[in-house]
């Protein structure tokens, strides 16, 4: 099966075998297309890997010897069994991606995006990132081989950049620009330096492995669900699963797309913004500073979100703004369901308590949240949410049997 370069904006073709970041006719975005020929899916099914590489038939061709892997992908879907009963919809699942090599769904797209990378020949790499991808990318360039630099936004935490660094990661950290700004820096290094670029989009292959949620949750389901909910700061997760279903379709697998719903911060919602007015672009709105939303705060979309509002359209689902009240409310809900989310993973079981409270989800109908990073990722937010520190105790079975009767257990 053939892959191939395709630009978003003017059609241009490119080689699937050249490190191409953007268009070099227009600058516009590429997308992997594929000659499916005679491609059968039966041959996914009775691959004996695991995890995001049983799909590796429908990806652009790697060699053995060049894949990067840790074991990414092939996370649980996990049944709702307390929010499900409280909102009054059966089938709700988490597909729960905390529990990927470096606590975060990135590494799905990373392990991808770096195997292809060697597969290419490129000699390094930058990225730009919130946290997660910037741990993601230096762990698996670390395990590749490949030196990584990585440009993080100011408003990472500590724990995320100490994560880059551990891997051995070269970390730079930006001052406060406007996303907007930093999309410009990206795209001239690209032109201006020759440098790959690891960042969703601007990197062509990355999402790709996106399209696993697609393959994972219809093979668990035996079908497609009604609806997604996805946290989104640049979109590649959500881009990826509609990829991932379209192309299921195409296989006669599903016969419909599941709705797509984005869910962003209140305080950054660019894409609720385009979509309550019915356009097919996004543009800046909000502060980044304004959420503890880290990982998918972000005050203007890449390439005006058109990729994210054509998927949220198409399917007919929508975009959603959740406030900080909202997301730190989803966490203990998560949490009540033995997972422990970050914000950001936990904004998705946000919109999906919205789409509920508003009609946008009926009760007869099957939802999945990703749950992309874990509650680690954030370990301050933890410690403002526990509140006050637990009661001592000194080691001996009285003051046990006190503790017990005033928990009254
Ligand atoms: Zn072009």
């Amino acid at each position: 099966m053939e892959a191939y370069l395709k630009c978003d904006i003017c059609g241009k073709e490119l080689s699937v075998k050249e490190p191409w970041n953007l268009c070099p006719q227009c600058g516009g975005l590429l997308e992997v297309n594929y000659e499916w020929g005679h491609f059968h899916p039966e041959k996914v099914r009775k691959s004996t890997r695991k995890g995001i590489w049983k799909y590796r038939e429908c990806f652009p061709e790697i060699r053995e010897e060049n894949i990067v892997t840790l074991g990414e992908g092939g996370t649980p879907l996990v049944k709702s069994v307390h929010l499900s009963r409280k909102l009054g919809v059966e089938h709700i699942y988490f597909k729960n991606d905390t529990l990927m090599p470096t606590g975060s769904f990135k590494d799905r797209g990373f392990s991808l995006a770096v195997s292809y990378a060697k597969e290419i020949g490129v000699k390094r790499g930058i990225t730009y990132s919130s946290g997660n991808a910037g741990a993601s990318f230096a762990a698996y360039a670390a395990r590749g081989g490949l030196p990584s630099v990585i440009l993080v936004e100011y408003i990472a935490n500590s724990a995320k950049v100490s994560a880059i660094r551990l891997y051995g990661g070269n970390v730079a950290i930006l001052h406060y620009r406007k996303f907007g700004e930093i999309e410009k820096m990206l795209e001239e290094s690209v032109q201006k330096l020759g440098a790959y670029q690891f960042v969703n989009f601007i990197n062509p292959i990355r999402h790709e492995a996106m399209k696993t949620y697609a393959y994972e949750i219809y093979e668990e389901l035996g079908k497609a669900p009604d609806a997604m909910f996805h946290p989104v700061g640049t979109g590649g997760g959500l881009w990826g699963a509609y990829k991932g279903f379209r192309e299921l379709a195409r296989f006669g697998k599903v016969s419909r797309l599941p709705r797509m719903f984005c869910v962003q911060p209140d305080a950054t919602a660019h894409f609720r913004e385009a979509v309550r007015n019915r356009s097919g672009q996004a543009s800046a709105y909000g502060d980044c500073r304004n959420t503890i939303a880290q990982s998918i705060a972000s005050d203007s979309p890449l390439k005006k979100g058109e990729r994210i509002l054509s998927a949220v359209y198409e399917t007919d689902g929508d975009a959603l703004g959740v406030t900080d009240e909202e997301i730190v409310d989803a966490m203990r809900e998560l949490a009540k369901e033995g997972i422990g989310a970050e914000p950001s993973s936990a904004a998705a079981v946000a919109g999906l308590i919205q789409a509920v409270k508003s009609g946008k989800l009926r009760s007869d109908e099957t939802a999945v949240c990703i749950v992309t990073g874990s509650a680690l990722k954030q370990p301050g937010v933890l410690e403002r949410m526990a509140g006050q520190d637990p009661p001592k105790l000194y080691a001996d079975v009285n003051s046990l049997r006190i503790l017990l009767e005033q928990l009254k257990l």
